[in-house]
């Protein structure tokens, strides 16, 4: 078997607040799936976020980005805190965040709901709503009415002040996100639906033309298409008609967060964003929760789930990612439960604590 090791480098980048004690965790985890699936990790752990700016004055020092641009995936705790909110706008956190989208061309950003079993009374949704809920938005991230030109400020023909923006999306934009829709689609149940306001907007009627003509790719994936207002509608009336959704920058931003509320439970939710070539970014939804930082309070979940989806979006490693997910719904079956997510009857446990019993599952898949 040692013939067949595979190895990756992996760029840990733990942030601030509860970010270090999650990717702790996490990296064990992965380090543990590796192993048994003959995968070998060299981890690389890089500033970034406010404890960059604190240690060299920049949110994303330099060595930071070139590290994160030389490995095979980057994993991501989380950035910011109290401390640095009333910092100029380049000296945020935050800005290192943007920064390392952009720097890693990651234009696509995938964000599961899954409305764990487990877990179907944190939903936000009735239980027979919600229960087997387990669906993917795909979202375009570097295009699209949040970058398009012209934009600004201005007075119209009648001296009246206008503000306005530009929805834009070249041929080019649209192929590459929808491919990479299609590629996750087919890992999953193979199939897609398009979300855009083709019935109104030019830009939407020209993104629905690109999705149908890269479909003929993937003859194997079943392709439909939603308006958006139909599609935000849906997805709180019967949200398990839904696989994989991919849509626009602006309607992604706005369905991805009603679609992780229907899951309820913030320090569950993974995320991946993926360019064309080069390393993934894969980081829990939720933020660096200062309120709880330094307490073995933060549950690892997202974290660990999103190290999972390194593997597989990332890496290709579809078994490796697998028995982490497993090991995540045998913990939460033995009943470990860390605040966010617990409910009487449950066994509450620490950040550390709920790290080794996933670890434990790991070794030993029931
Ligand atoms: P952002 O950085 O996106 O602005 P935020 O400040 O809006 O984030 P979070 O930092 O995600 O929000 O925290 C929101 C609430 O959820 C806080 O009360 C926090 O303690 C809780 N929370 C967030 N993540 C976790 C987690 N992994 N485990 C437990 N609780 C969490
Ligand atoms: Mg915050």
């Amino acid at each position: 078997a040692a013939a067949s090791t595979r190895r990756y480098s992996i760029s840990l980048l733990p942030g601030d607040g509860i970010g270090p004690e999650v990717i702790s965790v996490a990296k064990n985890v992965l380090k543990l799936a590796g192993s048994l699936e003959g995968i070998e990790f060299r981890f690389q752990e890089m500033p970034m976020g406010g404890s960059a700016l604190d240690l060299v004055g920049v949110p994303l020092p330099d060595e930071t980005l070139s590290a994160a641009k030389q490995s095979d995936a980057v994993l991501l705790g989380a950035i910011g805190g109290y401390k640095w909110d009333n910092n100029l706008k380049h000296l945020k956190p935050e800005t290192g965040l943007l920064q390392l989208r952009e720097g890693l061309k990651v234009f696509a950003n995938l964000r599961p709901a899954t409305v764990l079993p487990q877990l179907v009374d944190s939903s936000t949704l009735k239980k027979e709503v919600a229960e087997g809920v387990d669906l993917m938005v795909v979202r375009e991230l570097t295009g699209g009415i949040y970058f398009g030109k012209p934009r600004g400020f201005g007075t119209n023909e009648n001296g009246d002040e206008i503000g306005f923006n530009t929805e834009v999306y070249a041929a080019y934009e649209v192929d590459r996100i929808a491919r990479i829709a299609f590629e996750t689609a087919r890992k999953r149940s193979g199939k897609l639906c398009s979300v855009d306001k083709a019935n109104v907007l030019e830009a939407s009627m020209f993104w629905r033309k690109r999705v149908i003509e890269i479909a003929s790719e993937y003859p194997d994936v079943e392709l439909s298409h939603m308006y958006v207002d139909n599609a935000a509608m849906q997805l709180v009336r019967n949200p398990k008609q839904f696989d994989t959704i991919v849509t626009n920058n602006i309607f992604g931003d706005i369905l991805s967060d009603e679609a992780s509320m229907i899951t309820g439970s913030i320090g569950m939710l993974p995320s991946a964003s993926l360019g064309e070539s080069g390393p993934g970014l894969f980081e829990p939804i939720h933020g660096s929760a200062p309120d709880i930082a330094g307490q073995d309070k933060a549950n690892p979940l997202a974290t660990i789930l999103s190290a999972a989806m390194l593997l597989k979006y990332g890496l290709g490693e579809e078994n490796a990612a697998k028995r982490i997910e497993n090991a995540v719904l045998h913990t939460l079956n033995k009943g470990f439960r860390t605040g966010d997510i617990y409910s009487a009857g449950n066994k509450l446990v620490g950040c550390k604590e709920i790290g080794e019993e996933v670890l434990k599952s790991v070794e030993t898949p029931v």
